[in-house]
């Protein structure tokens, strides 16, 4: 059975991710993602009401009509986890396939809430949720496995697939958190029995790969967020925090700080209310009783004029924003657009680092000086990671010991950082560490 991978998206950017492995005539999809900064540079874009062929000529979505070319059949759609970049362009591009569309409960929670707001196209694919641990047969020969992992996203798992001549494991995205705040740590003793095994391929993102050391505990950020908020003496002034609104385990952190300090915890804007409620609902984390949450823009200025009357020490808004979004909460508070004034002494905690493309470093520079200039003390970087940096890819590799690797999840630059590094453990670029451009094809069997 020949065995080929087949490099869709998110090899010449961090973004918009998408994998296709052939085992003979069955093809299975590894994530269908979307490319987020692209679209706040097409700002007018509705991409709710756009066509797939437009999305990809903005390189918002992976460009798939490179499968049309791939000789064999889709039996599955694969996501990992929740995060956009993995499954935003589901609604775009599913309904091309017939084939059932398998993940987390909760990553599968959120898909069923994307494919809702599609406004273009009917996507009609069976959902399966799989959980960690457990296995699902694709086709006679094709066995999916999930193997729980950590990241910056509840109930990430690193999909394994069953071949004849060994596992292909699709580790996009992942950390190795042994002591996490929310659920349980990587499932190592079931990582090491694949690689004892066999493992003939390994698809890993390489976004981190020049990062020295190993990624922190998201315990470490917890710490540095209770340090900061529980710190301040008889503090009358606001506390606003922006985090990533689908980061649950920081923003149980954060409602539960606020809580301490006998501030009640109040999560606005949208998709703050997306994440933190449905991952309440479906039981993964309790947010302190105190908690409440406003999505919509009137639901938040209602609740911010509340905040102002009753005073703002009585409250901890935990806001969207950290990058400098435009229409966000922050950004809007900054502005002077929303009801809650920023105030002398008022204080600004950014729980979130700055995604590093200039877009986003020119937003952000832009929201802290208006912020400062309202008066704000502003503390920033209090986060750490949800991404493998090189110590933690050394130790995978040493688990798995996979015949070929496939570096993924980033451009070319981190893509070959990735295959020197592999270079130095004894793999040899183009023969068995393989970094590709989107559209490529690599045989590993
Ligand atoms: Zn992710």
């Amino acid at each position: 059975m020949e065995i080929e991978i087949i490099a869709v998206g998110g090899y010449d950017e961090v973004g918009r991710n998408m994998t296709a492995v052939r085992c003979g005539k069955d093809i299975v999809i590894f994530d269908m993602g979307l490319r987020l900064d692209q679209l706040m540079i097409h700002e007018d874009a509705e991409v709710d009401e756009m066509h797939s062929l437009d999305l990809i000529k903005i390189r918002a979505i992976p460009d798939d009509t490179v499968l049309q070319k791939v000789e064999g059949a889709v039996k599955a759609i694969v996501c990992s986890h929740g995060h956009l970049d993995h499954i935003g362009a589901i609604p775009k591009l599913a309904h091309r396939y017939k084939a059932p569309i398998i993940s987390t409960p909760y990553a599968t929670e959120l898909i069923r809430q994307q494919i809702e707001g599609e406004k273009k196209f009917g996507v009609a694919n069976r959902l399966v949720p799989l959980r960690a641990g457990q296995k699902f047969t694709i086709s006679p020969t094709l066995v999916l496995e999930f193997v729980r992992t950590q990241h910056s996203i509840i109930d990430t798992v690193t999909p394994v697939l069953h071949t004849p001549h060994g596992a292909v494991v699709y580790a996009c995205d992942f950390k190795f958190d042994r002591t996490p705040v929310i659920g349980e740590p990587p499932d190592f003793a079931r990582m090491r029995q694949i690689g004892k095994e066999g493992v003939l391929a390994l698809i890993v993102e390489s976004t981190y790969i020049h990062r020295p050391g190993r990624c922190p505990s998201e315990r470490i950020a917890r710490d540095l967020v209770r340090d900061v908020i529980t710190s301040f003496e008889d503090d009358k002034n606001g506390i606003v925090v922006s985090t990533f609104s689908s980061h649950i385990s920081r923003l149980k952190t954060i409602a539960e700080c606020a809580h301490e300090i006998g501030r009640k915890p109040v999560f606005l804007g949208r998709s703050m209310e997306k994440y933190s409620v449905t991952a309440e609902q479906m039981k993964f984390v309790s947010f302190p009783k105190t908690a409440s949450v406003y999505g919509n823009r009137k639901t938040v200025d209602r609740m911010m004029r509340q905040m102002m009357k009753e005073g703002k020490d009585k409250f901890l808004p935990i806001v969207t924003g950290h990058q400098g979004e435009p229409g966000s909460t922050l950004t809007r508070i900054a502005l002077g657009e929303t009801p809650f004034q920023i105030a002398k002494g008022d204080k600004v905690i950014f729980s979130a680092n700055i995604i590093p493309n200039p877009m986003n470093v020119g937003s952000r520079y832009a929201l802290t000086h208006r912020l400062k200039f309202a008066g704000a003390r502003v503390f920033e970087d209090l986060h750490v990671s949800g991404h493998a940096y090189r110590e933690d890819h050394y130790e995978f590799l040493q688990i798995l010991n996979p015949q070929h690797i496939i570096p993924a999840h980033a451009d070319i630059t981190m893509t070959a950082a990735y295959a020197e590094f592999a270079g130095e453990l004894g793999y040899t670029a183009n023969s068995t560490v393989h970094p590709v451009k989107n559209g490529s094809r690599v045989r590993v069997h």
